[in-house]
């Protein structure tokens, strides 16, 4: 049996600093799973929250709206490529991607092609712990496989082999092409994380790929659903990822760093033609009505969040500038011998392992150094809040470097 990792009693969290139960500070290189772009307890978030709980905490948003959800989904839709004009907000990623996939399915149903319900999605793609949403996760290192006869069946295209940044290769995009061609009567929507493939091996792909898969779609009546939960607002260095290849969804799910880790929020985002096709359908409107759908709380904070990104170009100065330490104080790692790759995009920077090596046994370590990571699979991955010094960020990279070292990794 595995034994189970450590798990430490956070009492306090500022800036980009935790502290620990027993007194210890660790500078946090995580943003809490990308979420916490503009740090812990910020004073313009906290105040944007005691604001809105002075006047509502909650209503429920079926039959009635808000100020706050009103507000929102205006800055949504602006700060979105167009035509993305239609928004609806709801409770986590997974449930975001949910939406998406019923939305998708909802549309084809209205156009009287009912057959149209499974997704085409990438190996390597996570997209959260619902149902729907583990059925396009990678179905052999996702959780899919653990489920694998009670979760619907969807196709699985390879994972994209170009890297951001290097030579294109047209090849790339064969089977993908292959799949769609051959399914399209089948297949409602495209499901991925456009240009990084985050929890299923943080690998930054070919732009070029995503500009092929969404002229594919547009050439098999096939629906393309981006998943920008973690890529979203700012950090690969454009606002949203997509923009690398210039290309713009039929729906878009937005979550993590909507409220920079405040409150749990997501969006998904259609076209006006998507959303009131699928509302022509017999259903009348979306299936979806949770309870905690468009919480005022957590609007107000996501307004706030986006408004303080939007102030002035600080976020694209500030990513690049993690962006070009990251890739200059982690390049010596790859001397490692146990060190398979370093990648470093935008504010994220990746260190892949040799397979022989446990990254689980490192994060004690970093902790005892004063730093905040948790590995995954075979990845030491940093994506600080933007708001990090530099010489906090020096602290996690010299601490990574060392650590490895010590561990004769
Ligand atoms: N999609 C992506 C790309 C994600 O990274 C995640 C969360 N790691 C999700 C979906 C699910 O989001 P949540 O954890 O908020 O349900």
């Amino acid at each position: 049996m595995i034994a189970p990792p450590p798990v430490y009693p956070v009492v306090s969290a500022s800036g980009v600093h935790l502290t620990l139960a027993d007194g210890r500070k660790l500078i946090d290189g995580m943003s809490s799973w990308w979420a916490v772009i503009h740090g812990y307890n910020h004073p313009r978030l906290n105040l944007a929250l005691e604001k809105q709980i002075k006047s509502m905490a909650h209503v429920m948003f079926g039959g009635l709206t808000h100020t706050p959800a009103i507000d929102l989904a205006r800055r949504l839709v602006a700060l979105t490529p167009d035509p993305l004009d239609k928004v609806f907000l709801c409770d986590s990623g997974s449930v975001s991607v949910e939406v998406a996939i019923k939305m998708a399915i909802q549309y084809w149903q209205a156009r009287g092609r009912p057959r149209k319900h499974r997704l085409l999605a990438l190996a390597g793609g996570y997209h959260g712990d619902t149902f729907a949403a583990m059925s396009v996760c990678d179905p052999v290192t996702g959780m899919h496989h653990l489920f694998r006869g009670v979760l619907p069946q969807q196709f699985f295209a390879p994972r994209p082999g170009c890297r951001f940044g290097e030579p294109w290769d047209p090849d790339d995009v064969t089977e993908f092409a292959g799949l769609i061609g051959a399914h399209c009567d089948e297949i409602a929507a495209v499901i991925l994380e456009p240009i990084v493939q985050g929890a299923g091996g943080m690998w930054f792909y070919h732009p070029e790929y995503l500009r092929q898969v969404r002229a594919l779609c547009d050439a098999h009546d096939v629906l393309l659903i981006t998943d920008e939960i973690a890529t979203g607002f700012g950090r690969t260095g454009t606002l949203f990822a997509c923009e690398h290849a210039g290309i713009v969804p039929d729906i878009l799910c937005l979550g993590k760093a909507l409220t920079s880790g405040y409150l749990t929020l997501a969006a998904t985002l259609t076209t006006a033609s998507v959303a009131e096709t699928l509302s022509c359908g017999g259903a009348g409107c979306l299936m979806q009505g949770p309870t905690f759908m468009a919480n005022p709380l957590a609007c107000a904070v996501a307004t706030a969040s986006i408004d303080l990104l939007c102030e002035s170009d600080w976020w694209q100065r500030s990513v690049q500038s993690i962006e070009q330490q990251l890739r200059d104080e982690l390049a010596a790692c790859i001397e490692l011998p146990s060190v398979r790759d370093v990648r470093v995009l935008g504010a994220i920077g990746v260190i892949e392992m040799q397979e022989s090596v446990d990254v689980r046994r490192l994060t004690p370590r970093f902790v005892e150094s004063g730093i905040w990571l948790r590995p995954f699979d075979r990845q030491i991955y940093i994506m600080p809040p933007y708001v990090i010094e530099p010489q906090d960020l020096s602290c996690i990279t010299d601490a990574v470097r060392r650590v490895l070292v010590e561990k004769g990794c």
